[in-house]
C-alpha cells in the first residue's frame, strides 16, 4: 500500500506538492523530508500532511508523483498549531505558506548539543529579590485572572527593575506548569538579561541566540518540545518557539527595531506575539522605558493595561541631564569643554564615563572644501566612510573599499578633507585630551570575533577602563555600577533621517543611553550635545517630559496620516537595472491605483537609500485606515502580477522604516 505526503517548499509559490513515500519510510506531519524538485535533486520540504489514499480530485497525473529521497527528522519538529501560525503569517505578511514555515523553523539537520553552553553551565540558582511595592503591584496585575485585556505593558523608567518583574511573572507561570517565551532585542547586546534568566532557571531555560549553529538551535528546539526547557529566552525568531502549554510571552524593550524582520516574511515579533497570545488566551507582557508610539496609543485607549515603575531600586536615581548647544560652540573636535570637564571630574572621583556616538550619519566622510563634492559608494547611495587604521574609504552597506582621492574628482581642487566623526576619530581625540585615561572602544568595525564584545564590556565593568566609547551597541541593557557620566556626542543624527519614526527613535535613544547613568548611585550625570536643542524629541528626552513628547508625536502622526493612525504596506522594487525597477514600480502603482478603494497609493518614488549593492530601489506605499483591505488588494494583485525578469519585490506589511 502506498502512502503520500503533502509538502511545502521555501519558495514564493502559493501551492503545496504531493510526493510518495517508500514502504520503509516512517513519516508524519511536522517532519522535514528531502525530495527531488524541478531540476534539483535534494530540496528540503516540510510535510504538512500524510495520507493513505490520494484524493479523487487531483489536477495532475498521479503516475508522475515522485518518491521522496529521505526523511530528515525522526520526530516531528512542528505541529498543527504551528502550521496554522505559519498560514496566518503568510496571509498577514503576504508570502507563501512554505516561506513562512521555513523562516519559523531552525534550519539544522542533525542535533548537536550546545556544548559550550556557558549560560546554563554556571547556573547559580539566583534567588528572587524582595519586590518593591510598585513591582508587587505589577506582578499581581499581570498574573491576575480577571484582567480586562490580555495585553500588559510594564512602563518603567530605565533601571526600575523590570527584569525582576518579568522573572517573577515567569516563575508564576512555571508553578502552574505553563511555559514562557521571553524575548530580548539582539541577544549579544542583552547578555545581562539572558544571564538573569538562565541564572534563575538553569536547565529549565533554553536560549535561542544568534551565536548557536543551526544544529545547536535544532537541539534547543527539541529540548523545548520535550518540555525539558520551559522558559525560552531569545531574539526575534524565538517568538515561534514551540513551547507546549505556553502560558505567557514577555517582550523586553518592546520599542526595539530589531523585533522586525528584514527578510521575507517581514514579520514583527510583537505582532506575532499578539496573535499567539490572543489565540491561546494568555497574557502578553511588554516592557520598556520608551514605548513605541503604537504601544503608547494602545495604552491610552486602554487596550493595553499599563503597569508603572518609577523608582530605581539599586541605590540609584534618575540622572541629571544637561544640554550643550553645539551651534554656540566653536569646536575643533567633538568633545565640548563642558563634557571635557565632567570627564575629568568623573575620573578624579574614581568613577567611569560612557560616551555614545550614533553611528548613522555621523561617520567620517570625504568632502571637497571647494565645491562640496562628497564621495559616495559606487554601489550604494551612501557616503563612503574613512577608516584611519587602514587608510581607506569603506562603504558600510556593501563593504566596498577604495583609496581616498588626493584631489577632488569633481573640480580638481586639492583642498579636500573629511567631515563628521567616527568612533576612531573620537578615540584619537580622547587620547590627546585625556592621555592618562584608559578607554575601550566597541563598535562593529573592531568587533569581529565572537565574544569580543562581552569580553570588553566585562573589562569595563570590572573597572579596567575609565571610558567606554561606542555606538548603538552600548545603548541598551547595560548595567554598570561604576558609571557616573554619560556623554552623547551628537544627539541629532537619527533626527535627520527621512523617516516618519525619526523623532521617536531619537527620543528613545537619548532616554535609553542616558539611562546607563546613575543606576547604583544617585549622582548620575548626562551631557547631551546637540545642534537642535529646541527640537521636541531632544528637549523632551532631556527634561524627561515623556507625556508631552508622546502627545506631540502622536498628534504629528495623526496629521501626517502615519501609523498608528494609518496602516501601511510598502513595496520596494529593486533591480540592477534602474529603468526596470522604476518601470515596474510605476506599472504596479498605476495598476493598484485603478483597483484601490478605501486606500491611497503613494509613489512610485525613489527610496531614500536609492542604491544598495548596485540595486536600484523604488517604492510604492499603500496607505489606509485598516490593514485588511490593503492586504487583500496587494495580495490579489501580486498573485497575478508577473514580476519582470531581474526585478525583485520586497513586500513589507506595517513597515517600521521607510528608508
Ligand atoms: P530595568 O530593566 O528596568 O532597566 P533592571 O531590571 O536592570 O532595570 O534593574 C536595575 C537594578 O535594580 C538591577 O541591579 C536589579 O538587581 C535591581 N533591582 C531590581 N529589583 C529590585 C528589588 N526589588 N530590590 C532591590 N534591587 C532590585
Ligand atoms: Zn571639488
Ligand atoms: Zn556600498
Amino acid at each position: 500500500m502506498s502512502r503520500w505526503v503533502e509538502v511545502l517548499f521555501n519558495i514564493p509559490l502559493h501551492q503545496s506538492f504531493t510526493y510518495k513515500l517508500k514502504d520503509d519510510q516512517i513519516c508524519a506531519a511536522g517532519m522535514r523530508v528531502e525530495v527531488p524538485f524541478g531540476r534539483q535533486q535534494k530540496v528540503t520540504a516540510f510535510v504538512i500532511k500524510v495520507f493513505d489514499e490520494l484524493p479523487g480530485n487531483l489536477d495532475f497525473d498521479a503516475s508522475k508523483i515522485k518518491e521522496i529521497n529521505r526523511v530528515i527528522d525522526k520526530e516531528p519538529i512542528f505541529d498543527e498549531a504551528f502550521i496554522e501560525l505559519a498560514r496566518w503569517i503568510s496571509q498577514f505578511y503576504l508570502c507563501s505558506h512554505g516561506e513562512a514555515l521555513s523562516a519559523m523553523l531552525p534550519s539544522g539537520r542533525r542535533e548537536v548539543k550546545a556544548s559550550s553552553d556557558a549560560f546554563v553551565d554556571d547556573f547559580i540558582g539566583n534567588q528572587k529579590l524582595v519586590l518593591s511595592e510598585e513591582q508587587q503591584k505589577a506582578v499581581a496585575g499581570i498574573t491576575a485572572d480577571n484582567s480586562s485585556s490580555f495585553m500588559h505593558y510594564l512602563y518603567g523608567s530605565t533601571g526600575s527593575g523590570k527584569t525582576e518583574v518579568f522573572l517573577q511573572c515567569a516563575e508564576f507561570m512555571l508553578a502552574k506548569n505553563k511555559g514562557v517565551i521571553y524575548l530580548v532585542p539582539e541577544i549579544a547586546l542583552t547578555a545581562q538579561v539572558v544571564e538573569a534568566v538562565t541564572g534563575r532557571f538553569g536547565k529549565t531555560a533554553a536560549v535561542l541566540h544568534s551565536g548557536l549553529t543551526p544544529s545547536q538551535k535544532l537541539s534547543e528546539w527539541r529540548r523545548i518540545i520535550s518540555k525539558e526547557a520551559r522558559v525560552v529566552v531569545g531574539a526575534r525568531s524565538a517568538v515561534f518557539a514551540p513551547v507546549p502549554d505556553l502560558g505567557m510571552i514577555i517582550i523586553d524593550e518592546e520599542h526595539d527595531g530589531s523585533y522586525k524582520s528584514g527578510t521575507t516574511p517581514r514579520y514583527h515579533a510583537r505582532q506575532v506575539a499578539m496573535k499567539r497570545c490572543s489565540a491561546d488566551k494568555i497574557p502578553l507582557v511588554m516592557g520598556s522605558a520608551t514605548p513605541s508610539a503604537e504601544a503608547w496609543a494602545l495604552m491610552n485607549d486602554g487596550r493595553i493595561t499599563k503597569h508603572v515603575l518609577t523608582r530605581r531600586l539599586a541605590g540609584g536615581a534618575m540622572p541629571e541631564i544637561s544640554i550643550v548647544d553645539l551651534s554656540k560652540e566653536d569646536l575643533t573636535g567633538c568633545i565640548s569643554p563642558q563634557l571635557e570637564k565632567e570627564i575629568n571630574e568623573t575620573y578624579k572621583e574614581n568613577r567611569q564615563t560612557i560616551l555614545f556616538l550614533n553611528r548613522r550619519g555621523f561617520t567620517h566622510f570625504f568632502r571637497c572644501k571647494t565645491c562640496g563634492y562628497e564621495l559616495f559608494c559606487k554601489n550604494c547611495s551612501v557616503p563612503m566612510t574613512f577608516h584611519k587604521k587602514e587608510g581607506r574609504l569603506r562603504c558600510h552597506y556593501c563593504g566596498w573599499t577604495e583609496q581616498p582621492p588626493t584631489v577632488c574628482p569633481e573640480c580638481g581642487s586639492v583642498d579636500v578633507g573629511y567631515s563628521g566623526f567616527g568612533t576612531e576619530f573620537i578615540e584619537n581625540e580622547l587620547a590627546t585630551k585625556f592621555p592618562h585615561l584608559r578607554s575601550i572602544r566597541v563598535d562593529t568595525d573592531i568587533l569581529t570575533k565572537k565574544g569580543e564584545l562581552q569580553e570588553k564590556l566585562e573589562i569595563f565593568k570590572k573597572g579596567g577602563a575609565d571610558i567606554l566609547l561606542g555606538t548603538q551597541m552600548i545603548a541598551k541593557g547595560l548595567n554598570f555600577p561604576g558609571v557616573k557620566l554619560v556623554g552623547i556626542i551628537n544627539a541629532d543624527t537619527a533626527l535627520h533621517m527621512p523617516d516618519f519614526r525619526a523623532a521617536e527613535r531619537t527620543f528613545a535613544l537619548i532616554v535609553q543611553v542616558a539611562g546607563r547613568a546613575g543606576r547604583y548611585f544617585p549622582d548620575g550625570k548626562v551631557i547631551v550635545q546637540t545642534w537642535n536643542p529646541s527640537r521636541s524629541a531632544i528637549s523632551k528626552a532631556c527634561s524627561s517630559d515623556f507625556e508631552s513628547f508622546y502627545k506631540e508625536e502622536l498628534e504629528a502622526r495623526r496629521l501626517a496620516l502615519f501609523p498608528p493612525f494609518a496602516r501601511l504596506i510598502r513595496l520596494v522594487f529593486r533591480s540592477k537595472n534602474q529603468k526596470d525597477a522604476e518601470d515596474s514600480a510605476a506599472y504596479v502603482a498605476n495598476a493598484l491605483q485603478e483597483k484601490a478603494s478605501n486606500c491611497e497609493i503613494l509613489g512610485p518614488a525613489e527610496c531614500a537609500l536609492a542604491l544598495i549593492s548596485l540595486n536600484h530601489r523604488y517604492q510604492v506605499l499603500l496607505r489606509g485606515q485598516y490593514l485588511t483591505p490593503l492586504q487583500k488588494l496587494c495580495d490579489s494583485f501580486l498573485k497575478s502580477y508577473k514580476v519582470p525578469q531581474g526585478v525583485y519585490i520586497e513586500v513589507d506589511v506595517d513597515p517600521v522604516s521607510l528608508l
